[in-house]
């Protein structure tokens, strides 16, 4: 196999999952521009099964463990063998980083040290506390260490869910560095990152059904109830995908709904990342996508209430990037095309 590069990873809406969901992740992923991240500290096993049963994507494996119960600490550092067996297996090197509380810099300065001690290619995972992101502040210092450290990285935020004002702001701002960003454990928030300049983005919502016209995870019988309630609407509920044929989302099984929200999440992703050598015009996508949901629920709000209306619709669509004020690395060979296109995005 060739030489896995950082670059592979560009624009991609990945399927973020357990080793038991990998291979129906990877059946589903490999119709679409995608690729996996395997969660878990052995994933070796289910990379080679992969790799033997013909999986050709780009696969990422986060070792996790900056979460549970009993979270590493950033300031434990990385383990070089980790980052050996990723490359071992033919794969983009996820950095096994401990967690990174809020305002932890020496942990933050001791993973960006022990990452250049690591041969490319590799992205240092930055397990971000949420409220990294409400202080922009430290975003912005944030911003200008990546800038100096000169390494890809995969940011997760941990703590909150992207259901918080502060984080989607904090987020936008952090996407104007100048190196690559993965956004590991999102949901389909995720895309509407890789739409604001992040490298590319993983989607590991398990739970619900993924509803395009609402662009959001709701439960069957929720569905159910709207489709019911709302003849109006009847064009937005059905679904094209494999496990629908057409129909809309009714009487799937657990699994059933897993891989239905999978299709429909990366065929979202495909139509707006299209255009992917045109960051406004994603960015442009994104937006459009998340007002014509925000005015579906409200309609449903209108004749279903007190339906809640999801707030991080509005939060997404209201997001300002920062202008970009950072200079960029010309030699920077990973994404120079990228970096481009944001400086043309600020002077457009
Ligand atoms: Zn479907």
């Amino acid at each position: 196999m060739a030489q896995p590069r950082v670059d592979d990873l560009l624009r991609r809406l990945l399927v973020q999952c357990a080793p038991e969901q990998a291979v129906t992740a990877a059946d589903i992923a490999t119709g679409y521009r995608s690729g996996l991240v395997v969660t878990g500290p052995k994933p070796r096993h289910t990379v080679r099964h992969l790799r033997r049963t013909g999986y050709a994507g780009p696969i990422l494996c986060d070792a996790g463990r900056y979460s549970g119960s009993h979270p590493l600490r950033a300031g434990a550092g990385l383990r070089g063998a980790w980052t050996a067996e990723q490359h071992d297996l033919g794969l983009v090197a996820l950095t096994d980083s401990g967690y990174l509380s809020p305002g932890d810099w020496p942990g933050l300065h001791r993973l960006l040290a022990d990452a250049r001690g690591h041969p490319p290619p590799l992205l240092v995972t930055l397990p971000l506390g949420a409220g990294w992101f409400a202080v922009p502040a430290w975003i912005d210092r944030l911003v200008a260490t990546l800038n100096n450290a000169r390494l890809p990285v995969a940011v997760a935020v941990v703590g909150e869910s992207f259901a918080t004002r502060y984080v989607t702001r904090g987020l936008v701002r952090l996407l104007t560095v100048t190196v690559p960003v993965v956004l590991l454990r999102s949901d389909i928030g995720a895309l509407g990152a890789v739409c604001h300049g992040a490298h590319a983005g993983a989607l590991a919502t398990t739970s619900g059904l993924f509803v395009p016209a609402l662009l959001g995870h709701h439960r069957p019988a929720v569905l159910a109830r709207i489709v019911e309630r709302t003849p109006g609407l009847a064009d937005l509920w059905p679904c094209g995908c494999p496990e629908c044929g057409g129909g809309v989302p009714g009487d799937l099984s657990p699994d059933g709904i897993y891989r239905h929200s999978l299709h429909a999440q990366l065929a979202l992703g495909d139509r707006l990342l299209s255009a992917r050598r045109d960051l406004t015009a994603m960015t442009g996508a994104w937006r459009a996508q998340c007002e014509q949901a925000l005015s579906v629920h409200e309609e449903i709000a209108d004749l279903m209430p007190p339906w809640p209306v999801p707030p991080a619709l509005r939060w997404w669509r209201d997001a300002q990037p920062p202008s970009v004020g950072a200079s960029v690395p010309r030699q920077n060979s990973y994404d120079a095309s990228d970096r481009r296109e944001r400086i043309d995005r600020r002077t457009s």
